[in-house]
């Protein structure tokens, strides 16, 4: 059975939208988050709502605890900490308590996946990904044949083969079965690979595919723009930096 993999949703409920439109068009309806409901967009609460109607596993990244006060936000630039305090200021408790629940990682024993926001080796320090080396390094910390993972907004999938050889794939892998993978999704909510569409992954049980889903930008940055979130963070969503 197929399963979609999504996050860094980042309050952009007409990302998430269309998003989920686009999974129960396949007839897909196990959806696994990977992190970072909130932060940097307009609606926290709306989408924590469709999250929590949604996901089967729901993982917490750097923006959730950012405004949870689980994390620092010493190393947030100045636009991401004023979408942390707007967003602080405008989610309910509920939803804040909700937000509270996700948990840092899971592993899934009938998908054979590990999910993650940032880095199966550190979680808690929202390292990136940078080189295959950093890749190796973090084959060696999960167990399972796949590990999903979010955080840098930039979708790949990395195969580590049998022999320890590495392949990047850019959209799409065929699942073989002697290879391991850690596969990012991307970003629903602020994709930041030249590419505006929001970002997903859809899985079944011979390929790993990352697939684009358009949405109406313009909504959500005038949304944005009415709270007064900062303008830098509102024009990137046209752009997919
Ligand atoms: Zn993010």
């Amino acid at each position: 059975m197929a399963y979609a993999v999504i996050s860094d949703v980042h309050s952009n409920l007409h990302a998430l939208e269309s998003v989920l439109k686009d999974i129960g068009d396949r007839g897909i309806d196990e959806v696994y988050f990977v992190g970072d409901a909130v932060g940097y967009g307009p609606l926290p609460d709306r989408c924590l709502d469709l999250l929590r109607d949604n996901c089967t596993v729901l993982i917490a990244g750097n923006h959730d605890w950012a405004v949870l006060g689980f994390t620092s936000i010493e190393y947030f630039n100045e636009n991401a900490v004023a979408a942390v305090n707007y967003t602080k200021e405008v989610m309910s408790d509920e939803h804040l308590e909700f937000l509270e629940s996700f948990k840092l990682v899971k592993s899934c024993v009938e998908r054979d996946a590990f999910f993650v926001h940032a880095t199966p080796l550190n979680p808690e320090n929202w390292d990136y990904l940078f080189s295959l080396k950093d890749a190796a390094v973090n084959f060696e910390v999960f167990r399972q044949k796949i590990c999903f993972i979010g955080h840098s907004h930039t979708p790949v999938i990395i195969e580590q083969k049998s022999s320890g050889e590495m392949l990047i794939h850019k959209n799409a892998a065929e699942i073989n079965p002697g290879s391991r993978y850690m596969v990012n999704d991307g970003s629903v909510g602020q994709p930041r690979d030249g590419d505006p569409r929001a970002s997903y992954c859809v899985m079944n049980s011979h390929k790993i595919e990352i697939v684009r889903v358009g949405y109406e930008v313009r909504k959500t940055q005038k949304e944005m723009e009415v709270v007064g979130l900062p303008s830098r963070l509102i024009e990137r969503l046209s752009y997919g930096y």
